[in-house]
């Protein structure tokens, strides 16, 4: 039975580059189940675009004396063009200052207001007299008054990921000018969190959750059992969407509160450049769907309870049949954070592997492989580049390529290049083959419930086996002797690596579709990301990353490889990194100075 996936990735603001940390944060991890839902004949959309609303915006522009639309465009064309050579294949990659994302913000912020879940309140806020204006949370920073870090941000202290109000630090002070900021009245809307928990959101935390991750369930439950306060979701603010009600101007939802809107909004999106204006009501009314939300470890509160909150709350958008409730999220397989030999990344520190330069450097596949293995799922983890270089060499070289590689060139070459005729299969041609076929099944429960890491080694173990029966049978001794029990073994090898590439794919899509090519497949197994331009009603014109399956024919099955199928002159799948490429990346890190 397939099954409606939306796989909903975190919006990375649009202010600095992405490092690998993202990547293997959320992009990677929806990505690889994105394709594995593919392949095995779900209907997937997958969704994310840049933020380009928020403070880290305003203040790059104000640094670097431009207009926030200037600074967001330029690090979202970045973004495009990132993801397009990483292969994350992403159905829509928007952004938030589309005309399309303001409306739909403005509806359900109206449809909360209208279901009682808002309330105006009067509160004080950090005013800069030196700069005559309100100071967005960003821009004040002091001491978290939970866990003492001097350096918690106005919104959320980054030591223990506790939300804040800027008046709740101890020691408040303007992050431009070092100034103390004074606390001045201004009115808000503000989300009713305790009406909503009492609403069902407290109920829903604690039902059906065995599949959540421990640290993210837990964080929920306490975040609403703890005290729960109404939140601010408008602010004093000119860049951002306005506030839809009368009297309101120049003031903006707040970017936490529309952020999230996103997903939903840009599944209209999709739906609207598709010519299928009503198609995302499948993966958000149908009850069968499924919603996984990717997101760093920072990003919980958000998506664990402000976003369920907000869709329990309007129940329902753009919907006629008033039976009907938005999808609250299925899983949201937060990821923890991917430090950088030793060290936290720090994009304003330059303490980071960028992935553009990454890219410019290595092959993709190469970065996906390593950012899988070291993907910080229970706990934080490392970029090493001295990790990065063995298991490229030692595990994607020597292993899955090499078996790829010798297995191909030795039938191009001796079996006028085609998938030789097998003699009858003895047991331990059987044994592999029934081994790796096993292997879809449990591989592909692995993938479906996030655990990303532990089903490519699962894969790579295959890989091993293969290569061990491969080594064992020694074809290019065999065929000294009888040549058919050489084509026979040169049979099982191809079909096991065949097998071996649609396993892979999801984590390695550029070489299982080269693979794929070799081993003389006309269709690809996958579609076609490219990047498009939207202009919309009101003349608002946008670049987004889009992505095209009609021709991908790739299936999560074993392989069915047809005898004496023409094969394409092989070539290798990977290419062994040289030793030096460690101390070169560490010089080059180093050049950038890591000091606190
Ligand atoms: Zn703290």
């Amino acid at each position: 039975m397939s099954r409606h996936v939306l796989v909903a990735i975190a919006w990375p603001y649009a202010s600095a580059k992405i490092h690998v940390g993202n990547v293997t944060g959320s992009h990677l991890p929806g990505d690889i189940c994105a394709r594995y839902h593919r392949l095995a004949g779900n209907h997937v959309l997958m969704v994310s675009g840049s933020d380009s609303h928020g403070t880290p915006i305003t203040v790059v522009a104000e640094r670097e004396d431009k207009s926030p639309r200037e600074v967001f465009e330029h690090f979202h064309r970045g973004f495009l063009e990132m993801f397009q050579r990483l292969g994350i294949s992403y159905d829509l990659f928007t952004h938030t200052d589309t005309e399309n994302h303001h409306r739909v913000s403005q509806d359900l912020f109206l449809a909360l207001l209208e279901k009682g879940y808002l309330y105006k309140q009067v509160q004080e806020q950090m005013y800069s007299e030196a700069q005559g204006r309100f100071l967005p949370d960003r821009y004040v920073e002091g001491t978290c008054p939970v866990c003492g870090y001097e350096g918690a941000r106005g919104d959320q202290c980054d030591h223990c990921n506790t939300l804040l109000d800027p008046q709740d630090l101890i020691d408040p002070r303007s992050k431009t000018d070092g100034s103390t900021p004074v606390l001045r009245q201004t009115e808000h809307f503000f989300l009713d969190l305790p009406k909503l928990a009492r609403a069902g959101l407290a109920e829903w935390l604690q039902r059906d959750k065995e599949h959540w991750r421990p640290n993210v369930i837990n964080f929920a439950r306490r975040y609403v059992g703890e005290g729960l306060q109404g939140r601010p979701i408008t602010r004093d603010l000119e860049w951002g969407i306005p506030v839809p009600v009368r009297g309101w101007e120049g003031k903006c939802l707040y970017v936490w509160f529309e952020a999230v809107i996103g997903y939903f909004s840009a599944s209209v999106e999709w739906a609207h450049n598709q010519g299928e204006p009503e198609a995302w009501k499948d993966w958000w009314y149908n009850p069968m769907a499924r919603t996984l939300y990717f997101i760093g470890k920072d990003n919980i509160p958000f998506h664990a309870v402000i976003w369920p909150a907000e869709l329990m709350g309007v129940e329902q958008l753009y919907e006629d049949d008033p039976t009907r409730r938005l999808n609250l999220p299925y899983d949201i397989p937060a990821n923890e954070f991917m430090n950088l030999e030793g060290h936290g990344m720090s994009g304003s520190r330059n303490w980071a592997v960028w992935m553009d330069e990454a890219l410019d450097r290595y092959d993709p596949d190469a970065l996906r492989y390593y950012l899988t293995v070291a993907m910080p799922e229970t706990r934080d983890t490392d970029w090493l580049w001295e990790g990065f270089v063995r298991r490229n060499n030692d595990e994607l070289v020597a292993t899955w390529g090499n078996l790829a590689h010798r297995a191909l060139t030795f039938a191009y070459r001796r079996f006028d290049g085609r998938v030789p005729v097998p003699g009858s299969l003895e047991d331990v041609d059987t044994h592999l083959l029934a081994q790796i076929e096993a292997g879809f099944e449990p591989i592909g429960q692995l993938i479906a419930r996030s655990k990303f890491r532990a089903a490519l080694a699962e894969v790579m173990a295959l890989a091993r086996e293969a290569n061990r029966y491969l080594e064992e049978k020694g074809p290019w001794f065999q065929i000294k002797e009888d040549r058919e029990a050489a084509g026979t073994t040169i049979y099982v090898a191809l079909k096991a690596i065949d097998s071996l590439k649609i396993l892979f794919a999801p984590f390695l899509p550029f070489s299982s579709e080269r693979l794929h090519q070799y081993l003389g497949y006309e269709d690809p197994l996958f579609g076609r990301s490219y990047t498009a331009t939207f202009e919309e009603e009101g003349g608002r014109v946008h670049e987004a990353l889009c992505y095209d399956d009609r021709e991908a024919r790739g299936e999560w099955r074993p392989s069915e490889l047809p005898v004496g199928q023409v094969l394409r002159q092989p070539e290798p799948l990977f290419s062994k990194l040289d030793d030096s490429v460690v101390e070169e990346e560490q010089a080059r890190m180093g050049a950038g100075g890591l000091s606190d």
